[in-house]
């Protein structure tokens, strides 16, 4: 279904609608705009709109709708599938303005926010009722409530509580006619049948805009333990995560696998990092528990359970941190590697998950076999255990100039990596999303049944197609995948 580019008179209305601060159309003002966080879509737009509520919206999408002409909501902008990058002729709806925390309830346990609040903001303001937003991710500094609901963002303490989606109690938002959708409600039991607010989670924008969200709190954290280990294998990672799990129950948030190339690469391109172990290993693991105040000897039962793995053969040495400097070193070998293998060159970067009880098989069986499909190239695979989220890069062989030799093979390890992932029953995007830049491989990959049931969704709530276009749901009236 075409689209159209806004009428010179769609545009007056809305400028007047919106004012100065809430409307441009100045190449200038939305050049930032226009450029995944990653650098590898360009796109354009219109206009640039910043409203400040919910009926500011409405209008909008209305107006637009009326017209046909695309609308595309923005968060943070820090999408890694290039998911708020507009292409020519679109609305490009930032929801940065809409920045409210409307309150915060501890009767309720919950937060109600608008869309274009700040992750780390919401955190500040959690600790400060003396609650926490329990999902934190890289980005948080940019990233919105919006663009975390709409991508359903995972993060680094999904093992204990899951991604975004199990965090959302209600939504508000305008739905692609305009209509306003009035679902901020803070129930923990609500059974009407088809769950609307569940599938805008996720919806990256296709099919209607959030414009606020009641999210779910929790106790803040009284002790924080984070310890490193070294094993023999990465196939001992799993018993080892299982028996702490049985040991000290759900305190257990974070399980982040570490392979030994990973660990060498950051201690080789990473100033003031250091090995926290004396002696070198198969494989490691990054573990953070947390506790609420009060807790009675958190940290002697992590140590005896560190000590009852080790006596069991699954850990051969570990460290635990003694303060928070020593806690945030340890997290530094963690969060490094993307840093790390940035400064050693580019490399094809997946985001996939399968079963978990799989994980470690699999992160040694596809890097075999990518290896040995093409010639010298380098796979880092670390991720999150407890997920099954593996993070699988592929590095150009060293010594070989990288870029032409990512640009000669980036989309052919894309299919092996997905055909693999897709043949041990995985997904191809774990935690980021589909957006631009995986829709050829979502298209290809994804079933008739999948693709019928996402198309009739977006049909029946969108029909006109104007919410967020060549983004998730492959059509065949989209822009050809970049
Ligand atoms: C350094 C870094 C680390 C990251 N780490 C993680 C991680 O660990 N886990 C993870 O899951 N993701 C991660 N991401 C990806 C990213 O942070 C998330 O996808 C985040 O949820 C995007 O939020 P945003 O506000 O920037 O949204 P944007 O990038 O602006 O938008 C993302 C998508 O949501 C849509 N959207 C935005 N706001 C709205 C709204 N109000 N209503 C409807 N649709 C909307 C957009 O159209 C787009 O499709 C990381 C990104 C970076 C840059």
């Amino acid at each position: 279904m075409n689209l159209n580019e806004p009428s010179p008179d769609l545009l007056r209305k809305l400028a007047e609608r919106l004012g100065p601060k809430g409307f441009t159309a100045d190449a200038v003002d939305l050049d930032p705009w226009l450029t995944d966080w990653r650098g590898r879509v360009r796109g354009s737009a219109a206009a640039l709109l910043s409203p400040v509520n919910r009926d500011e919206v409405a209008d909008i999408v209305r107006w637009a709708a009326a017209e046909r002409v695309a609308v595309v909501p923005q968060g943070g902008n820090t999408s890694m599938v290039a998911g708020a990058t507009p292409a020519g002729g679109a609305l490009l709806l930032s929801l940065r303005r809409m920045n409210a925390i409307r309150g915060i309830s501890h009767q309720e346990n919950i937060a109600t926010v608008e869309a274009g609040v700040i992750l780390s903001d919401l955190h500040r303001a959690a600790e400060a009722a003396g609650r926490r937003f329990p999902l934190s991710l890289a980005a948080k500094d940019s990233a919105t409530i919006g663009g975390l609901i709409s991508t359903n963002a995972g993060g680094t303490q999904v093992l204990r509580f899951g991604p975004m989606r199990a965090l959302v109690l209600g939504l508000e938002a305008v739905l692609p006619d305009g209509q306003i959708f009035e679902g901020l409600s803070a129930l923990r039991k609500d059974n009407r049948g088809y769950d609307l607010r569940q599938l805008l989670a996720g919806a990256e924008g296709t099919l209607g805009i959030v414009t606020a969200a009641s999210l779910r709190l929790e106790a803040a954290v009284g002790e924080r333990i984070v310890a490193w280990v070294g094993m023999a294998d990465a196939d001992k990672a799993l018993p080892l995560l299982r028996m702490l799990e049985d040991r000290i129950g759900d305190a257990i948030e974070g399980f982040e696998l570490v392979p030994s190339v990973a660990l060498e690469l950051v201690l080789r391109h990473i100033e003031r990092t250091r090995d926290p172990l004396a002696g070198k290993h198969g494989c490691y693991a990054l573990i953070e528990a947390a506790f609420p105040s009060g807790t009675p000897a958190a940290r002697e039962a992590i140590e005896a359970a560190l000590m009852e793995a080790m006596e069991r053969g699954l850990v051969e040495d570990a460290s635990i941190a003694s303060n928070e400097a020593q806690a945030v070193a340890l997290w530094a070998l963690r969060e490094n590697i993307s840093e790390a293998e940035r400064l050693d060159g580019i490399s094809v970067k997946h985001d996939i998950s399968v079963p978990v009880s799989d994980m470690p098989r699999f992160m040694e069986s596809a890097t075999r076999q990518v290896e040995a499909a093409f010639a010298g190239a380098r796979v880092i695979a670390f991720g999150h255990l407890g997920d099954g989220n593996i993070h699988f890069n592929v590095r150009s062989p060293a010594g070989q100039a990288a870029q032409p030799w990512f640009d000669a093979n980036n989309a052919a390890v894309n299919r092996m990596v997905h055909d693999l992932v897709t043949a041990a029953g995985g997904s191809i995007s774990a935690e980021h999303g589909i957006g631009q830049l995986k829709l050829a491989e979502f298209a290809r990959i994804a079933g008739p049944a999948r693709l019928d049931a996402l198309r009739a969704i977006k049909q029946a709530l969108d029909p006109l197609g104007i919410m967020n276009p060549g983004k998730l749901v492959p059509l065949a009236s989209d822009p050809p995948a970049p």
